[in-house]
């Protein structure tokens, strides 16, 4: 492969938000990036998955597939199939990848899904947490990410590391590899302690447009390579904290939440993504393969668990909607009403019933990509098949609740304190950033990136994937 001189760069800067992007760009502060990048090819009007959390977010980019075709809801879930309520003979079937079970992002991913590190051989992953494919010696940084990403999760200091990541890049497109995957996870670590647009966060993407520059240089950008900067979702300000663990506690349910998977006897398990998503699991130990739909909850059938469980929490303050299954598909729940959500002939069915959940207007039946166009600027992008996808996997709750613009569902225990979140469905954090050297069509999933990069390639897409390959490399 590499001897085509076709090659793919994939750049992930990690909680990069595309409007803060732009602005620097404009203001001529990313001069290597606008030179290399966006001169040539641009910027394209993107949307992530939801949850927007990192890692299950980078998922889509090396598999094409969705957090719920990838059976991996969360960074926190657990299995209900499989959980009988016994907290360490039963600790394999509930996972938080943000600590010992990080390795298990790899194993977890349903089988026969392909990487793109099995589909390119010779790929190189540098300071990536998702790793499955890569042959001997291919991955890089990965004690870095370990030692310095751990200790700027506390610190904030994430320089050492976005250099070390730079140095391995410059080291790795020498060797000229078909595809490098490089993650930057400097912009997400340093907004969680501040603002998105906080100098110290500024600096990060004025420090990571030095590193494109030392790309150009080792030769980058030369041939047919094809340079790809995107990143996993946005961020936003944090003012309001709703810990959905203590509001159930609150209505006298014990309930199992990080750390304290040894709960005894709970009834409800709240598993946190990204902090501005939860999902609630309802009697946890009681194992059985399908979820409890909103009728059974609401009719009192799933005792001890209060019929109006879903109303009271979607009265909260902090929470946007809460939603549940139905016979036919999705019910939203938010302070003002109801709406559903179908998979249907000839696309998606939104009907809002009681309440505009989702500000889509009236009821529709689209196809997919159009829902995706018309939600693309509304408050919530590409919200009625990231709401559908995400119920495919059955690991995911018998609850998804959905933090507010400027809330999180933060736990109380978490240190340190986040000050921006991502994780909801919210456009902060949906909108993502892409940009290309050559120009792509948009509005672009991230799940599209992966038949891109086969296709520049040269290389056959796997059927039965999310994403879709767009136009691109035409004005
Ligand atoms: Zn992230």
């Amino acid at each position: 492969m590499s001897g085509t001189g076709r090659r793919v760069v994939l750049l992930l800067l990690d909680g990069a938000r595309h409007d803060v992007f732009a602005s620097l760009a404009a203001r001529g502060d990313l001069p290597h990036i606008s030179r290399h990048i966006l001169d040539p090819g641009g910027m394209t009007p993107a949307t992530t998955v939801f949850p927007s959390t990192t890692g299950v977010a980078y998922l889509p980019f090396l598999t094409g597939c969705f957090p719920g075709t990838c059976d991996v809801p969360g960074i926190r879930w657990l299995d209900v199939r499989r959980y009988r309520g016994r907290w360490w003979d039963d600790r394999d079937q509930v996972r938080s990848y943000c600590g010992y079970q990080g390795g298990r992002l790899n194993t977890d991913l349903r089988p026969g899904i392909a990487t793109l590190f099995d589909l390119v051989p010779d790929s190189i992953g540098i300071c990536t947490p998702f790793t499955r494919g890569l042959g001997d010696g291919r991955e890089r940084a990965g004690a870095a990410r370990k030692v310095w990403g751990g200790l700027a999760h506390y610190t904030g200091g994430y320089g050492v590391l976005e250099r070390a990541v730079g140095r391995a890049l410059v080291r790795a497109v020498r060797e000229k590899p078909s595809f490098v995957f490089s993650v930057f996870p400097g912009v997400d670590g340093v907004t969680h302690f501040h603002d998105p647009a906080h100098p110290d966060v500024l600096d990060t993407y004025r420090d990571f447009d030095g590193i494109v520059g030392d790309l150009a240089q080792a030769g980058g950008f030369d041939g047919e390579t094809l340079v790809l900067l995107v990143s996993d979702h946005g961020l936003s300000r944090v003012d309001r904290h709703t810990d959905v663990s203590l509001e159930l506690e609150a209505m006298g349910l014990p309930t199992l939440r990080h750390p304290l998977v040894w709960r005894r006897d709970p009834v409800a398990a709240v598993m946190v993504s990204g902090n501005a998503s939860a999902q609630v699991y309802l009697l946890p130990g009681r194992v059985r393969e399908r979820r409890f739909a909103l009728a059974e909850i609401e009719s009192g059938a799933v005792a001890p668990i209060p019929a109006d469980v879903v109303r009271r929490l979607a009265a909260r303050p902090g929470i946007a909607m809460v939603v549940a299954t139905d016979e036919a598909g999705l019910v939203l729940v938010s302070r003002d009403g109801r709406a559903l959500l179908r998979d249907v002939t000839g696309g998606v069915a939104y009907d809002p019933v009681t309440a505009d959940v989702l500000g889509l207007g009236p009821p529709a039946v689209l196809p997919e990509r159009e829902w995706l166009a018309r939600s693309l600027d509304g408050r919530y992008p590409d919200g009625p098949l990231q709401l559908l996808q995400l119920f495919r996997s059955p690991r995911t709750g018998d609850l998804v609740v959905i933090a507010d613009r400027g809330a999180d569902l933060r736990l109380d225990w978490e240190v340190p304190e986040h000050r921006s979140g991502h994780g909801s469905l919210t456009a902060d954090h949906m909108r993502c950033l892409a940009a290309c050297n050559v120009p792509i069509d948009g509005p672009l999933r991230t799940v599209d990136v992966f038949p891109l990069v086969l296709h520049h390639l040269g290389l056959p897409i796997p059927a039965g994937i999310d994403g879709a390959l767009p136009r691109y490399g035409v004005r």
